[in-house]
């Protein structure tokens, strides 16, 4: 329009991130971003202070106090997943089958970033295995997590009946292993998500067939605030942070036996006269579970040598 607003100053939310090459969002407004100097410690859903340098660049000046953040696993360059969620929902489906250490381990992500987590059961219309993966789902809704039956093909004006109140004022991520339909929800909520994901691509400059980023979707319909976060891959989570302490409060169903072992810093392992290890004798803790935390304790002990 031939007004100079090279220097403007701008509040905006990052919806995608590709390496060092961000894309920003202020009222609307896309804008291909860079950090200053080297850094990499942008997240998608981070709320910033941009400088417009172009019509459609601007500079990373700063990144506002984050009410929530999610880690990446330490293979990616970029250690940080997302920013300011206040929710995240797991997509698991009736088929094919889904594995339980990646739920919980979704799960432990979210409770040590102080975020709700719930799960979606997916294809609800392939009814000769509802029942089994009903049951499946079930230990998980026993623990306080919320568990929505819903099936985006057969039934997707029902799914986002179920849906859109969920995500309305939320910042919400969608996760789940493939083929549980993820994609085919994402698309139901976005109609619009194949058209902005070429866009983003293009602006970022990812590659013809590179899909492959982290993006957030504003959801203006259900209201201010409310955003989906799609992130493809689902082994992704950097739990090597976490302390054991937060590992030991990341597990809600450990909570009543915690302070009752016979030693103050039991790590219920093989410790004697252990609350937690007596609580899984007397089944009051999957053994699944108590697996799995055994894993990732060993897995951030790792880390630390
Ligand atoms: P993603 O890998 O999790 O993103 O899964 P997609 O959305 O690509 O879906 C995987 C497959 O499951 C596709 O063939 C979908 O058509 C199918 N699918 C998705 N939702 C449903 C559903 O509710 N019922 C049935 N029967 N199939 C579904
Ligand atoms: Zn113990």
């Amino acid at each position: 329009n031939g007004i100079d607003a090279t220097g403007e100053q701008l509040q905006a939310v990052i919806i995608a991130a590709h390496g060092r090459h961000y894309l920003a969002e202020a009222d609307g407004e896309k804008l291909q971003c860079v950090t200053r100097g080297k850094k990499t410690n942008v997240a998608v859903g981070d709320q910033v202070m941009l400088t417009r340098t172009s019509a459609d660049q601007a500079v990373i000046d700063e990144i506002s106090e984050r009410r929530t953040l999610l880690y990446r696993s330490d293979q990616y360059k970029s250690k940080l997943l997302a920013a300011n969620l206040t929710q995240l929902f797991i997509v698991v489906a009736t088929e094919p089958g889904f594995a339980d250490d990646l739920v919980s381990r979704a799960l432990v992500a979210a409770e040590a970033a102080g975020i709700k987590a719930h799960l979606i059961l997916n294809k609800t219309d392939v009814v000769e295995s509802l029942a089994k993966t009903r049951e499946r789902v079930q230990p998980y809704a026993a623990l306080g997590y919320p568990v929505y039956e819903v099936s985006a093909k057969a039934q997707p004006e029902q799914t986002l009946a179920t849906l859109k109140p969920l995500l309305a004022g939320q910042s919400s991520i969608l996760i789940g292993q493939s083929g549980m339909g993820k994609s085919s929800l994402i698309n139901l909520l976005v109609p619009e998500a194949d058209i902005a994901v070429r866009e983003i691509s293009a602006a970022l400059d990812t590659g013809k067939h590179t899909t492959t980023f982290t993006r957030l979707y504003q959801l203006p319909e259900l209201g201010p605030d409310s955003a989906i976060i799609d992130s493809p891959g689902f082994q992704e989570f950097g739990l090597y942070h976490l302390s054991e302490g937060m590992l030991e409060r990341a597990f809600v169903e450990f909570a009543p036996y915690l302070g009752h072992c016979k030693f103050y810093n039991c790590r219920h392992l093989s410790e004697p006269q252990c609350a937690v290890l007596d609580a899984i004798a007397d089944g009051k803790i999957a053994k699944m579970r108590h697996t799995l935390y055994g894993q990732l304790l060993h897995e951030s002990a790792q880390t630390l040598y």
